[in-house]
């Protein structure tokens, strides 16, 4: 067999999952690792984001590392320049730069079931783990919708998160397709440019204003000398935050004053009661993602801007029709139609212990153990997994309750020694599962009257977690073994590897090492003390 370079760990993704993994092994005493990324340069989605307008909508010291402060952000909500700024930063300043390795594609990941390691092909050639950590992130694949005839429209086509900055907008007939986060800050920026604007909007969105305002000197002068104010900063927003989701997840009702709230917003900058009407959303609010821009309304009441109240069906030459009919030629059309997030395109590039990809394997809808590990798939886990999105706050939040659990995955390894691999139990897959659809069913994101990337081909919401983060903190600080079976080596006899009972598993072991024999060739079972 030829020999590849092996690795403890190798993490795929170098935006935020994928650096603040770096920086958590690093911390766990893990040197042995590699962070494979696909592009030229670190900084995953605020990389490839490089749009007029991109800014985060979370305000900047809750959207950064808690282990990595910045008391230098610019503006409360900073652009998309300074966050991939300290996403370099972050590579440089906790050594990152050894562990990456740039253009490193991965084309396949295959659980090799006798040596208990993935085999892990890249753009650049093969190498062996034995832990995968997939931050891959959801919006790491632009998503463009199949619509006819776009092939022979002989303009300039291009998406929210490919921008050519080589192409200037300046007097062209621009189209937008789509009124999603991106798109509403794309509109203001863009529009003084353009000659004519005219906005696709299949679903009016709710939009907030957004209180942005650039940090003065000595507030950043004294989260310098004081981080502690900094941590205050945080802790302010992020506590507010918390408060709020008990409106989305339990009680959407208390919502309403929050509507009248985005009502006063369109009225206050569009007098036009036509476009106002077509502006007003009919959903509840917060059923979709909450928008925040204060330059958006005012965008759309200028006189070179139009608003087609219907989403783009067909295009005909350079002409696009909308679904009410509605014709407009264009010379441009920029797509901000979000991303591949319930059908994450990394899935079909998994194959697990059964032969079968993570992507067939999850044919019916996404699903893992909190968030992390997939049934089928050991010693694999994801950042940024299943029901780990935020409608209100930071994702960063989970993403870092996401590396204690692999903190912990890792020390687990470790404890239990040789060579071992984790698999989740199909049973406890499961239950977490239902734990969780159950708590879904009265959230906005399920009962809203809207439908949204949050929901999946079958309409059950396999994206959002229904509840806080401290809640999601609590549940993702240690892995309980109970929940996995311990999958060794099979002990020199060459009949691949044993599952055996995971370490506090009672009665559930047996059954679990059962759902387990099919996906991992099980030569003998131990009991649960001999697993430890
Ligand atoms: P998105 O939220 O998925 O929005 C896609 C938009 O495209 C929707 O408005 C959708 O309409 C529309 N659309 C799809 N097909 C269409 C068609 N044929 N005609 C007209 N419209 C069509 O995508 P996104 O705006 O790129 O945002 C993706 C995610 O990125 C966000 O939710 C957010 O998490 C993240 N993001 C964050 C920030 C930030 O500041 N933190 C900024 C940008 C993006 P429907 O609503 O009817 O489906």
């Amino acid at each position: 067999m030829t020999q590849h370079e092996h690795v403890r760990v190798a993490v795929i993704g170098s935006g935020f999952g994928g650096l603040g993994a770096a920086v958590r092994l690093r911390r766990e005493g893990v040197t042995d690792f590699v962070v494979l990324e696909r592009a030229a340069s670190v900084g995953g989605t605020w990389r490839d984001n490089s749009y007029p307008g991109c800014a985060c909508d979370v305000p900047s010291h809750l959207y950064s590392f808690s282990f990595a402060p910045n008391p230098d952000w610019p503006r409360t909500f900073s652009g998309q320049p300074h966050i991939r700024a300290y996403l370099e930063k972050v590579a440089d300043t906790f050594g990152l730069r050894p562990h990456i390795r740039l253009n490193h594609e991965v084309r396949l990941m295959r659980w090799d079931g006798d040596e208990l390691r993935w085999e892990i092909e890249t753009a650049q050639g093969t190498l062996t783990a034995d832990v995968v950590v997939s931050a891959t992130g959801p919006l790491s694949d632009p998503k463009v919708p199949d619509i006819p005839g776009l092939a022979g429209f002989d303009g300039k086509v291009f998406h929210s998160a490919q921008w050519d900055h080589g192409y200037d907008l300046r007097g062209k007939r621009v189209a937008m397709i789509g009124t999603g986060a991106s798109a509403i800050q794309i509109v203001p920026a863009i529009q003084p440019q353009a000659g004519r604007l005219t906005l696709f909007q299949r679903t009016p969105p709710w939009v907030m204003p957004r209180m942005d305002r650039a940090i003065s000197g000595a507030e950043r002068w004294l989260h310098g000398k004081l981080p502690f104010t900094g941590a205050a900063r945080r802790r302010l927003l992020w506590g507010i935050r918390e408060l709020q989701v008990s409106a989305f997840t339990k009680h959407p009702n208390e919502l309403g004053l929050i509507e009248s709230l985005g009502k006063a917003n369109i009225a206050r900058s569009v007098k036009d009661p036509a476009l106002r009407n077509k502006l007003t959303p009919s959903y509840r609010i917060g059923c979709k993602r909450i928008l925040l821009s204060s330059a958006y309304y005012p965008a759309l009441a200028q006189p070179n801007v139009d608003v087609v109240a219907s989403g783009l069906e067909e295009v005909r030459g350079n002409t696009l029709i909308a679904s009410d009919g509605t014709e407009t030629e264009v010379d441009v059309i920029i797509f901000g139609t979000g991303f591949h997030v319930t059908d994450m395109p990394i899935a079909e590039r998994v194959v697990g212990a059964d032969g079968i990809t993570l992507a067939e394997a999850w044919k019916d809808g996404m699903e893992s153990l909190r968030g992390a590990t997939a049934a089928g798939f050991p010693n694999w886990m994801t950042i940024i997994g299943p029901n780990t999105g935020l409608g209100n706050s930071s994702m960063i939040l989970m993403i870092e309750s996401q590396l204690s659990y692999l903190a912990d995955y890792m020390r687990q390894l470790n404890v239990l020694g040789g060579r071992v691999a984790l698999n989740p139990r199909v049973s406890a897959v499961s239950a977490w599962n239902t734990r969780v659809q159950e708590r879904m069913k009265r959230t906005v994101w399920n009962t809203g009257g809207c439908t949204s990337w949050y929901l999946d081909a079958n309409g059950r919401n396999t994206t959002i977690w229904p509840g806080t983060t401290s809640e999601f903190r609590r549940a993702t600080r240690a892995v309980d073994l109970g929940e996995y079976d311990v999958v060794r080596a099979g002990a020199g006899t060459g009949a691949g590897a044993v599952a055996v009972g995971g370490a506090a598993a009672g009665a559930e072991a047996s059954a679990g090492a059962e759902a387990s024999a099919g996906t991992v060739p099980a030569a003998r079972r131990v009991t649960d003390k001999e697993a430890v």
